[in-house]
């Protein structure tokens, strides 16, 4: 007889582990126990050597579901005398206490099949889950994760589901928020103006919902307003309740309905089928469905129900619904009963409530996948509170606590190797979305029991994330802006701290430059510790200064006034301020300068008639040139001059306008063909003088698929280290400016 003491690390508390271990043990024949601890799980097993190696083979082999098996470290166990009699699972004390939880994780299929099954004791249950599914991080209150410290701690257990609970051998041993009609929430429908209806509640929403009303529904991470996403009437009555004129809305379908508008490629359907349940953007085929979901676009954001009360509530309706957040414009989502009949009440027909309490407000998380792989877009909901490793030279890094920047903020949090980005909050310009910030500071500070030694912020005394960073009374680190890009694409690529430099081509909105001015279309050539700027596009005013980041036209103007093509200026944009405008520019009035390249993206978008007069929401005009240019086939770019980095637009803008007749969709490409050929180029030659090792690609106008992929042919032959789980845009700013300041505080 042989003994091991086996270590596993990664992600392995919360998700039944241990009951797996027991079966996994038992099935070999071993004695011994398995146990939680502060690092992971904690096996000690004795017996014949053949099967103490199946056992560690089987860990990571035939893990569960939601498990992520990171290490699997063996050493030796003096077995003590007498030997243990069987294989155990320690029971939880202070010592054996889950310090770790996962994220929420979509319905599993056993789950599902028995919500479907007359016969059994869950059939129809809204809330039932399992240890491979159901809400986690959403019903979480306090550490260690158990029942009484989740909102599940109101409901007693009823004795069948605490024979279950307590069933090693039972799917949901030891699942806390373990759940049936018994003893579990209660879903309930009630009227706008808080009358509680009688009957089925999803039942009454899917007559509401067939019937063309709008139904506020609570979920997992906050209130969702949904309605038939087929019901062109339906939807334009959403857009003008919600005011919400042009922003995409997301849509929830079973899969064979969604397979009747889209063709998801086994990567999208991957993605979509997996625990973590994102919205995926996927390209339109098969039925068509109203242009108000997503005016302009070529993609349509699609979910599969990932609770069992959204499974029922498709089952019932059989057809797509919008499944947009409940909010009131600019605010976060709704998460309370009283709170949701006081915001919504304007916005919806009909209420689906219940009253399992939501702990933390998290929206679905939005991914795409382009040519080159995955792309996460926004992340929230399945994939926090997930830790990603820090590159190798990081290890002994202070603890860090990066506050991102202003719009799509996120914070990041470092400790022993490992870092913690947390959710998508939105805009901190709002104050209870400031109030959300200051909320997830305290509670990611608790959950990763982080002690943070420096505070790392942008250069932007204005945005409210600095200030707070500033008021913190801790050693502040400035990041600019773009170098944090340029550190989070390295950075979650587990580019080595002293891996080298790296030329990083950075598009984005605005961010403020160390020389004082906006950048936004930049190359850096640095690593984590430093950077210099050796390219960047031809600055241009921001005409009227905030206006310019609503309205394209302006950025039309000032760029073809540069191009000396101001007459064409006044030919395409007759009815605008031009006069007052260009002598305020000319003044240097509310005129700042900036390289941006998404103001530019803005300008072309203008100049061929797809972008709104005033944007509805960021990034709007750019996404809008983006869907007219996928429409294109192979084209040549119009020529942008790069001269000593500097990359002017200039010529482009003559060549487009001595060929105004060119189609929208092959002007559009040519547009991305030539700016990425620029880009690329500057990048391209910073790498063939041996000054930089690779190409990183960051910004969040690299959300841009057609702009990706020109790039990545631009660089055919150069490595390149593009974004696949950290997003290229602001939501992905604070894990760079972490590895910023924790390189600089290692050098
Ligand atoms: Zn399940
Ligand atoms: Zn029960
Ligand atoms: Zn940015």
């Amino acid at each position: 007889m042989q003994g091991w003491q086996i270590r596993v690390r990664g992600q392995v508390q919360g998700v039944g582990f241990r009951p797996f271990v027991w079966r996994l043990a038992r099935r070999e024949g071993l004695v011994g126990a398995v146990s939680n601890d502060a690092e992971g799980v904690l096996v000690l097993a004795a017996g014949a050597a053949g099967a103490l190696v199946r056992l560690r083979d089987g860990l990571a082999a035939e893990a569960p579901p939601l498990a992520r098996v990171d290490a699997v470290e063996v050493a030796d166990w003096a077995v003590p005398d007498p030997r243990p009699e069987s294989f155990t699972i320690a029971a939880s004390g202070a010592a054996g206490a889950e310090t770790r939880v996962t994220p929420d994780a979509a319905t599993c299929p056993e789950c599902l099949a028995e919500i479907r099954d007359p016969g059994a004791r869950r059939y129809g249950y809204a809330f039932t889950n399992c240890t491979h599914c159901g809400p986690r991080f959403t019903i979480l209150r306090g550490l260690p994760y158990d029942r009484a410290r989740t909102t599940m701690a109101p409901f007693e257990m009823c004795p069948a589901c605490r024979a279950d609970y307590e069933d090693p051998a039972d799917r949901r041993f030891h699942a806390q928020p373990i759940a049936c009609p018994d003893c579990g929430p209660k879903l309930w429908a009630e009227t706008a103006d808080g009358a509680a209806l009688d009957g089925d509640a999803l039942g009454l929403a899917g007559e509401a919902l067939l019937a063309g009303r709008i139904v506020a529904l609570k979920g997992l991470g906050g209130f969702h307003l949904a309605c038939d996403a087929t019901n062109p009437a339906a939807v334009a009555e959403l857009r003008r309740r919600k005011r919400r004129p042009a922003k995409p809305f997301a849509l929830m379908a079973g899969e064979p309905v969604l397979e009747r508008y889209a063709a998801p490629s086994p990567q999208e359907w991957a993605r979509l089928r997996s625990p973590a349940a994102p919205i995926v953007l996927i390209g339109k085929a098969g039925a068509t469905l109203p242009e108000a979901l997503a005016p302009g676009q070529g993609a349509l954001g699609w979910m599969l129900p990932y609770t069992p009360l959204h499974h029922l509530l498709l089952d019932a309706v059989g057809r797509p619904l919008v499944m947009t957040s409940g909010n009131l414009s600019g605010e976060p989502q709704v998460i309370g009963n009283a709170e949701a009949r006081e915001k919504l009440a304007g916005f919806a027909d009909l209420f689906v409530m219940h009253d399992r309490e939501i702990a933390r407000r998290l929206d679905d998380s939005v991914e795409r996948i382009t040519l080159a792989g995955p792309m996460v877009l926004r992340r929230a909901r399945g994939q926090v509170p997930g830790t990603l490793p820090l590159p190798e030279g990081f290890a002994d890094a202070p603890q860090v606590l990066a506050l991102g920047g202003q719009m799509k903020a996120a914070i990041c949090l470092t400790k022993n190797g490992q870092a913690l980005l947390g959710h998508h909050l939105g805009d901190l310009d709002d104050a209870l979305t400031l109030q959300a910030f200051e909320q997830a500071l305290e509670d990611y500070r608790a959950l990763f029991d982080h002690r943070p030694e420096m505070v790392a912020v942008d250069l932007h005394h204005g945005y409210r994330a600095t200030r707070a960073g500033e008021a913190m009374g801790l050693p502040v680190e400035r990041v600019q802006h773009h170098h944090a890009h340029l550190a989070a694409v390295l950075g979650e690529n587990l580019w080595p701290r002293d891996g080298g430099k790296v030329a990083a081509i950075v598009l984005d909105g605005l961010g403020l430059g160390d020389d004082g001015t906006i950048w936004g279309g930049e190359v850096l050539l640095g690593d984590y510790a430093g950077f210099e700027r050796i390219g960047w596009l031809t600055p241009a005013p921001l005409a009227g200064g905030d206006a310019a980041n609503r309205e394209p036209w302006r950025n039309l103007m000032v760029r073809l006034d540069a191009a000396g093509l101001a007459g064409l200026a006044d030919e395409i944009l007759p009815d605008r301020p031009r006069e007052p405008l260009r002598r305020a520019v000319a003044a240097g009035v509310n005129a700042p300068l900036s390289s941006s390249a998404g103001r530019l993206f803005d300008a072309f978008a203008c100049a061929l008639g797809v972008a709104p007069e005033r944007m509805s929401y960021e990034g709007e005009a750019g996404m809008l040139l983006e869907a007219v240019a996928a429409g294109a086939g192979p084209v040549d770019g119009w020529p942008f001059d790069v001269a000593g980095g500097v990359i002017d637009p200039a010529p482009m803008w003559r060549a487009w306008a001595a060929a105004r007749d060119t189609p929208a969709p092959e002007a559009a490409a040519m547009f991305h063909e030539g700016l990425a050929a620029a880009f690329a180029r500057v990048a391209r030659d910073a790498v063939s003088q041996g000054r930089a090792e690779a190409v990183a690609l960051s910004g969040g106008v690299l959300q841009n698929a057609v702009l990706e992929a020109a790039l990545l042919r631009h660089l055919d032959g150069v490595p390149v280290l593009r974004h696949a789980k950290v997003p290229a845009n602001d939501g992905g700013l604070a894990f760079g400016q972490a590895l910023v300041a924790g390189a600089r505080a290692l050098a």
